[in-house]
């Protein structure tokens, strides 16, 4: 392919059996327009290359620069849908329905924007790609290679995301560390990237770390610079180095690093364990990373100084609420089975965190595992917590637990809020105790109940296999006019929230639910796919739920409103003899989710208390 903006480009020619170059350039490929920042991580993974990486986009965005980032992962399955959150942490569902690895949400929340299926690639899609390609005859009789074709297929893939975001800057994270098998090919596509776009258009950005062996008392750094070595054995010359460390880099171990790595002074910056992860992006712009990718990369030009005072503000806003003493606390049990690995629900509790400092509480999340769980112990387990949210899950293990949960929420007035999974066991138990349907259940759990108030959606029954095949993605939610649930999206008509699921309401079951007192109040737009259900404050507080997963489009700045709802309704319990102005969240910004507080107030953090390694 021929780019006349290009001539360099496109003399290093185009899948040939004549050239060795293998430059595969994107229809309207512009060079120049767009800069790369790569992130890559050495001496371990764990380091939070992910918070860095969407830090640094997020002040750069802030400066009015367009950023797209991309996380390239060495596995080879397609996308994260099959990876087990117990090893994993969550999975992470985009709006086009693309599921991603949970880092995904950080840079969501980081930007405050949507992503998609271009901001996610894993070494299963590359090889797709390429073998696809290979059928179609597409190497014209060429013998297909790591190098030039597949990393060929990596660069082509960053210039599709630069050509079709017009990003003024892409942001790559590379998963793992240098040194990492799975990932070799990744970093040498980045060198090859390097080689092509030429000069002041990649920025390589080496994460590492510095060890403080308690037994030594100080900081030692010759892992850091055996990590730089590596990087340097790849071909790639790192031109910023952030050293990861729980206390501020010392002068000294800067200058070695500095010294080891080619890397001037300036440009080795000291990345310490912050209160909250909110805090990195100010950390980073204060100690003067965002100028140096801009000289590095030659984008001053395109900086817009008004934007970046507006988002500062905004920002300052949110983290100073987080980070205020508060003098109330909530205890929440978040009633699941992956409860001893935070990260298998990361969404649910960033958005928890959200609304404690749009509520000025602290959110106390306490990790209720529910295989245990039956009638007789439910009030023990409950003990203290006032409200439960019942988050998504897959199989019957803990399943008749949760149920018990959402009996006891209530039948006690405890506020509940039911995701996904949570919003069928909602289902199941209003059936069984309160329509008196005996043995009601999901088809899911037993595949032959009596009742089968929860069944497998239509579209699911002729599917195979379980790769990327759920209801996924953005939807809209009609909401009902004047429900609970409208009210607290600010009586939105509609709401655009995200699922992932397989089994719905059995409609066949609604009237017979809603007669016992339950209200359907959202569905789908054209289908009897209810997607959101309450309880009249006749009946119950605050009795919520939703088969969308709304943590997934909570924001710091825009909480979602059920979630937000639910603290409220927490704090009300918890400090009864107190008069709360409003019940309600607030009304949406946008119709993807997310939300404002109506009442300004301050605010507080939540259970972010502790010293948070990035
Ligand atoms: N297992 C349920 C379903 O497939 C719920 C899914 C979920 O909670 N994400 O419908």
């Amino acid at each position: 392919m021929t780019n006349e903006l290009n001539p360099d480009l496109a003399a290093l020619g185009h899948s040939t059996d004549e050239t060795e170059f293998y430059t595969p350039l994107p229809e309207g490929y512009v060079k120049g327009r767009t800069k790369y920042v790569v992130v890559l991580g050495t001496v371990m993974s764990g380091l939070g290359k992910g918070i860095f990486s969407s830090s640094l986009a997020k002040i750069l965005k802030d400066k009015g620069l367009r950023v797209a980032p991309i996380k390239m992962e060495g596995y080879l399955n397609i996308d994260s849908g099959t990876l087990n959150p117990f090893r994993h942490g969550e999975v992470f569902v985009l709006d086009d329905g693309m599921e991603t690895d949970m880092d995904l949400g950080t840079y969501e929340r980081m930007l405050d924007e949507n992503l998609s299926a271009r901001n996610f690639t894993t070494s299963g899609q590359i090889f797709t790609r390429i073998l696809e390609r290979e059928r179609h005859g597409q190497y014209l009789g060429r013998d297909v290679q790591m190098i030039p074709h597949v990393t060929g297929e990596v660069k082509r893939t960053l210039r599709e995301l630069a050509t079709e975001s017009k990003a003024d800057i892409v942001f790559v994270e590379v998963g793992g560390t240098v040194g990492d098998y799975e990932n070799g090919y990744f970093i040498e596509a980045v060198r090859e990237l390097a080689y092509e776009e030429g000069e002041d258009s990649v920025c390589i950005v080496a994460l590492t770390y510095i060890m403080e062996p308690q037994s030594l008392g100080e900081q030692k750094s010759k892992a850091a610079q055996l990590g730089m070595r590596q990087v340097m054995e790849a071909g790639l010359q790192p031109h910023i180095v952030a050293c990861r460390c729980p206390s501020p880099v010392t002068d000294k171990v800067r200058q070695k690093i500095s010294m080891f790595s080619n890397v001037p002074l300036r440009r080795v910056f000291s990345m310490h364990d912050m209160p909250s992860i909110y805090l990195v992006p100010e950390m980073l712009r204060e100690a003067g990373m965002d100028r140096e990718v801009l000289t590095l990369l030659g984008l001053h030009e395109r900086v817009n100084q008004r934007n970046e005072d507006q988002a500062r503000r905004k920002w300052q806003w949110f983290v100073e609420r987080l980070l205020a003493p508060k003098e109330k606390t909530v205890n929440i049990a978040v009633t699941g089975k992956y409860t001893s690995v935070r990260d298998a629900y990361a969404s649910i509790d960033k958005a928890l965190e959200h609304c404690g400092a749009h509520a000025h509480c602290r959110v106390n999340i306490q990790w209720i595992d529910t295989s245990q769980l039956n009638a007789r112990n439910v009030a023990d387990a409950l003990r203290g917590c006032h409200a439960v949210l019942c988050p998504g899950g897959f199989g019957s293990r803990g399943a008749e637990g949760k149920i018990e949960c959402v009996r006891f929420a209530r039948e006690n007035n405890i506020p509940y809020l039911g995701i996904c999974l949570g919003f069928q066991m909602a289902v199941v138990e209003f059936a069984r105790n309160v329509c008196g349907l005996t043995n009601a259940n999901t088809t899911e759990f037993d595949a032959h109940c009596p009742h089968p108030v929860i069944d497998v959606l239509p579209e699911q029954k002729k599917i195979e296999g379980l790769g990327g095949n759920m209801r996924l993605g953005g939807k809209d939610v009609i909401l009902k006019p004047g429900s609970r649930i409208s009210d607290l999206y600010g009586a939105a008509e509609s709401v655009r929230l995200r699922f992932r699921h397989r089994y719905e309401v059995e409609p066949k079951y609604i009237d017979q639910l809603e007669r016992g007192g339950l209200i359907f109040s959202g569905h789908a737009p054209h289908q009897p796919i209810m997607q959101m259900l309450e309880l009249p404050e006749s009946m119950h507080p605050y009795f919520m739920a939703t088969q969308a997963h709304p943590c997934l489009t909570s924001r710091p700045l825009t909480p979602d409103p059920l979630f937000l709802g639910l603290v409220k309704a927490a704090l009300v319990r918890a400090y009864p003899q107190q008069v709360f102005s409003t019940m309600t969240g607030g009304k949406p910004t946008t119709t993807a989710g997310s939300a404002t507080t109506k009442s300004a107030a301050e605010s507080r953090p939540t259970k972010a208390a502790a010293s948070v390694a990035l």
